[in-house]
């Protein structure tokens, strides 16, 4: 009997912690994920692309004159305003390049924040995934949107483009990486490849900008730097200059995505913070609120 008692006491004593300890530190991304909408603050970004919130986002319109969301259900159409407004540029240029315009694919969720499935990034609203299918329509309808297959420019030994690849994308992506307000972009390296191949030697500059990274086969990564301002957004480090050393990037370090990276299985395991552009310490699905910054605590619980 006393025994049992013991055994209750001990039980109700270890629930008593346990409570207080899941208050303490929620999951991130099941409190950014319960937003379907954004706050009302003016648009800021707070903290870093893999670590931090955003507010005053807005959404991209579902269908627009030169684009469509892909995976509507998600809600994560939702971007800083600078963001947003390059989209649309962007899409319009596809139009001149004989496309219909753009399959825009993630950008953030409604607050940003780490999200329950998928990116490590993305949490700021200044990052926004754009589809390499060049699309034919842009009237497709949302059920199309939800399931419409992913389509990849790479072969599949991974060394080399495949004939989805056309000189479109290559424009498309060097209009992208001229703009001013790009950080960087991420796409798979076979692509970056084939850019420094057909760069002329006069104009190589933007090249530095275009950073090779595994996936991104079937979208490109499009990341702005901090908008002018914006005081608590953390601008990326190293930088794209630090990382090519001052050049465009065509070097032995891409040719190591299209060799050892895939041959050797104990270097690609290691796949170094030079050559990823982000240190991954924690996923993103694992991260906290204490994990964010103090301001993501009110964006967040703010209704
Ligand atoms: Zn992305």
């Amino acid at each position: 009997m006393i025994r049992a008692i013991c055994r209750c006491m001990l039980l109700i004593s270890a629930l008593c912690l346990a409570v207080p300890l899941a208050q303490a530190s929620p999951l991130a991304a099941q409190l950014f994920g319960q937003h379907a909408q954004p706050s009302r603050a003016a648009p800021m970004p707070h903290g870093s692309y893999a670590r931090g919130c955003a507010d005053g986002l807005v959404a991209l319109p579902d269908t627009g004159p030169s684009w469509q969301v892909m995976r509507p259900s998600r809600n994560r159409a939702w971007g800083h305003p600078e963001m947003i407004a390059l989209l649309k540029e962007l899409s319009e240029f596809a139009q001149t390049l004989g496309w219909a315009g753009l399959y825009i694919g993630d950008i953030s969720q409604p607050r940003g924040g780490p999200m329950a499935s998928g990116h490590a990034s993305h949490q700021i609203g200044l990052d926004a995934d754009v589809w390499l299918l060049a699309p034919r329509k842009i009237n497709l309808s949302r059920a199309a949107r939800e399931n419409a297959p992913f389509q990849s420019v790479r072969s599949a030994d991974q060394r080399s483009l495949n004939a989805n690849w056309t000189s479109a994308h290559a424009a498309l992506l060097q209009r992208a990486a001229r703009d001013p307000r790009v950080d960087r972009i991420f796409i798979t390296p076979p692509a970056k490849i084939a850019l420094c191949k057909a760069a002329t030697l006069s104009d190589r500059d933007w090249l530095q900008k275009i950073r090779p990274y595994y996936g991104h086969d079937a979208h490109f990564h499009i990341r702005l730097k901090c908008p002018a301002g914006a005081d608590t957004c953390q601008p990326q480090t190293p930088t794209v200059d630090t990382l090519s050393q001052g050049g465009d990037g065509c070097d032995a370090s891409l040719q190591w995505w299209v060799t050892d990276y895939l041959t050797k299985p104990v270097a690609s395991a290691k796949v170094t913070n030079k050559q990823t552009d982000t240190p991954r310490p924690k996923g993103a699905r694992a991260l906290t609120l204490t994990d964010l910054p103090k301001t993501c605590h009110r964006v967040v619980q703010t209704p």
